[in-house]
């Protein structure tokens, strides 16, 4: 059997959450916002206890959990939901980083183009950009600074924590993106001073289709951000639209299960990142780890090997493996990643580079029968 090795593009749902949305779909059919039957009134109790599940992971309070689609819209709501704020303090200067996922660096080009000045920091080598070439660009009309908290290419932390600290003094919105930490770096996060959060439940083993954005109150008020969408007053009119009840509990689920269970899922992880390292060695191809792996996740590895192509070695293991060589949003045609061309990697060492990723039921036996195939093919194909 083939081992799923590509967790950061989309984790498998954890069966206990998938049993509680079944038993959500089938038990609780009404509205969550109907006030005049017990269905709302059910569908709304379910709704909120994710909520509290969302918030406890977070170290948040519940009503600083806002339910969106994903990452993508929540990543949208904190950039453009700032519009409005923008006009009204004449604050149009935003910084982020090279290396964002594109729902941050989509949208920041497009209020580019309506006149906003962006200013897009990149990494070095390690893959980490420089907390002080990011503190550096603040100006007084800073509006926001949105920053990953880990990269899906690389797995490589990026240093919010400084960051958040920092800017806590200066007149400026925080945004990180923890689409990749979330349920993973589960203390660091609660440690984290941000004004806005954003993340996927289907990266934490949780449900496609559902996210969070998280807007932390300062002295009782959230963030000036205002809907990007027009229709109902749903949580709290920032995203409008029937709250999905049996995604929310899924979402929900993930998070109570990555709190009880990210500290010994983090260290399995690092076994599994061993073991690959191990059948790197043992079968001889010669490689290296793009990214500084003093700061990176326990569950990336992002490797060239040297003389294979990427998309070759890709197309003739399937059967073994499913890996890849850029973000799943990016890679309907082969380009060279920008992650790694930002971190000022040469393009014929991208062309040979993968990521690995996996999670916690990745089954060891099933990597080790199935990379050592693939690593086996890797030599047979080098040039
Ligand atoms: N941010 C990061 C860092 C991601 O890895 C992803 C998913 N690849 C997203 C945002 C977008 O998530 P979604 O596609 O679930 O909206």
């Amino acid at each position: 059997m083939s081992v799923y090795l590509d967790y950061n593009a989309s984790a498998p749902i954890d069966l206990r959450v998938l049993d509680i949305m079944v038993e959500v779909y089938k038990n609780n059919i009404g509205n969550a916002d109907s006030r005049t039957h017990n269905y709302g009134e059910s569908a709304r109790k379910v709704v909120e206890n994710s909520r509290k599940q969302v918030a406890s992971l977070l170290s948040v309070a519940s009503d600083e959990v806002f339910f969106t689609s994903g990452a993508t819209e929540s990543n949208n709501i904190a950039i453009q939901g700032l519009r409005e704020y923008a006009e009204k303090t004449n604050k149009k200067h935003i910084i982020t980083t090279a290396i964002e996922h594109k729902a941050i660096l989509e949208t920041v080009k497009h209020l580019q183009k309506e006149g906003y000045e962006v200013d897009i920091v990149s990494p070095d080598i390690s893959g980490r950009v420089k907390t002080d070439a990011i503190l550096g660009k603040v100006r007084e009309d800073t509006l926001l600074v949105s920053v990953m908290h880990v990269n899906n290419e690389t797995g490589i932390i990026q240093p919010v924590k400084e960051l958040g600290e920092s800017l806590q003094e200066k007149n400026v919105l925080f945004h990180i993106d923890a689409t990749q930490s979330c349920g993973k770096l589960v203390e660091e996060i609660k440690d984290l001073k941000y004004n806005m959060l954003s993340f996927s439940a289907h990266k934490l083993m949780g449900p496609q289709g559902v996210g969070v954005l998280i807007l932390r109150k300062k002295a009782y008020k959230l963030p000036p951000v205002k809907a990007i969408l027009y229709g109902g007053q749903q949580e709290h009119g920032i995203r409008p639209g029937t709250i999905p009840v049996a995604l929310t509990a899924g979402c929900g689920k993930a998070c109570e299960i990555a709190e009880n269970e990210y500290k010994k899922n983090n260290v399995y992880m690092d076994v599994i990142k061993e073991k690959v390292l191990d059948l790197l060695n043992t079968f001889g191809v010669e490689y290296h780890i793009n990214g500084d792996q003093e700061y990176c996740i326990g569950s990336t590895l992002n490797i060239c090997i040297e003389g294979v192509s990427s998309e070759a070695l890709m197309i003739s293991t399937k059967q073994y493996c499913g890996l890849s060589n850029g973000s799943a949003c990016t890679s309907k045609s082969y380009s060279p990643s920008y992650v790694l061309t930002a971190m000022g990697i040469p393009t014929s060492q991208i062309d040979s580079s993968i990521r690995i990723s996996w999670g916690p039921d990745t089954s060891i036996d099933d990597v080790i029968e199935n990379l050592g195939e693939v690593l086996e093919i890797a030599k047979q194909i080098r040039n």
